[in-house]
Parts: structure tokens; C-alpha cells; sequence
């Protein structure tokens, strides 16, 4: 039971590791999707927030850079950040951002577009990215490996932020799997309310 509770205590080098091996070989931003469907599997089979609770290693992350490195400031989060107008319209946001992901990487598929070897962070900024190895697997792999990790980086980057400025783990306010996962969970235990 000891060494069980350590490892998970450790989950927070499994989130830096995911994001070294991504700067290594844009491959390895598939694993990402683990930290994608694992939470809402474990909340649709009735687990509620334990993945956040126990196993997210972006949570833990930031709560180690603020929290023991001591890089937050520690101050309350605006309240408009926390209000659910905010949370469900950030949800919506993200997932809108997710599905134009989806679609790019389809029309790669179906041949309607060519791969664009970039990473966009804050959906904003493009990061040419040259891939070493072209001809390893087929190009839409490629195109959602390259939209994925760029929305794995862009939400480290925004709870990043709010680490600094806020409390270590005021991402956790807003981030959309949280949301989703106490959507579902609420819709699961209390479907009237
Ligand atoms: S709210 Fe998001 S970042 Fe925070 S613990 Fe849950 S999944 Fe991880």
C-alpha cells in the first residue's frame, strides 16, 4: 500500500516525460490521449474526479512547481475565472478548437490537404516543426499528433500562467477535462439537478 501511494504521489514525471518525448519525436503525442479518455472512462464508470484526485500528472505538476518550488504567488483567482459562465464557455471553446483539430486531420486523411508540419500554441502562434522521419507512418497520423500535442501544450502553458499568478492549481478551476468530468459525474449521480 506504501509503495502504491508513493508511485502515484510521482505521477507528475509521467506528465514531463509525456512532453520530452513529444520535443523528441512528435509521435508520442498520441500517448496524450490517455490523459484524455482515462478521466472521462473513469467518471462514466461512476469514479467521479479520482483521476484528478489521485492520478493526473498536470495537476500534480502544478501543484509541485508552485507548491514546493514555491513559484506561485498564492493569490485568490478572479472571480469571473471560477463562475460557471467562464468554465463551461472555456469547455466549449476547447472542444470547438478540438473538433477543428479532428477535421484538419481528416481532410489529410482524405487527401484534401497536405500535412502542416506546426505547432500552434494558444491557438495562435505557429512553431514550424520539421518532422525527422516523414515516411514512418501516414501524414494524418502526423497531422493529429501535431494538433494534439499543441493542445496539450497550450493547456500546460495556460495552467502554467495561472500557477504562477494565482494558486498552484487554479488551472484546475477551468480545465475542460475537470469540467467534463464533474458534468458527467453530476448528470451521473444527481440527473436532476
Ligand atoms: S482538473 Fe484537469 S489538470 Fe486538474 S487534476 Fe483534473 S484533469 Fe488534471
Amino acid at each position: 500500500m506504501k509503495n502504491k501511494k508513493s508511485f502515484l504521489d510521482y505521477m507528475w514525471i509521467l506528465s514531463i516525460t509525456y512532453f520530452s518525448l513529444g520535443f523528441f519525436n512528435i509521435l508520442f503525442a498520441w500517448l496524450g490521449l490517455l490523459a484524455f479518455l482515462t478521466p472521462i472512462i473513469i467518471s462514466v464508470l461512476g469514479g467521479g474526479k479520482s483521476y484528478c484526485n489521485i492520478y493526473c500528472g498536470r495537476g500534480q505538476l502544478f501543484n509541485f512547481l508552485g507548491d514546493k518550488l514555491k513559484l506561485s504567488r498564492y493569490k485568490p483567482m478572479p472571480k469571473f475565472l471560477k463562475s460557471n459562465l467562464f468554465r463551461y464557455g472555456f469547455l466549449t471553446f476547447f472542444l470547438t478548437m478540438f473538433g477543428i483539430m479532428l477535421f484538419n486531420t481528416y481532410l489529410v486523411f482524405a487527401g484534401a490537404s497536405s500535412l502542416k508540419e506546426v505547432l500552434t500554441l494558444l491557438w495562435t502562434f505557429k512553431l514550424p516543426w520539421e518532422i525527422t522521419n516523414p515516411n514512418l507512418v501516414s501524414p494524418w497520423i502526423y497531422q493529429f499528433a501535431f494538433g494534439f500535442y499543441s493542445m496539450m501544450l497550450t493547456s500546460t502553458i495556460l495552467g502554467l500562467v495561472t500557477m504562477l499568478l494565482f494558486k498552484p492549481r487554479s488551472w484546475c478551476v477551468y480545465c475542460p477535462m475537470g469540467t467534463m468530468t464533474q458534468l458527467i459525474s453530476k448528470a451521473k449521480f444527481n440527473p436532476n439537478k
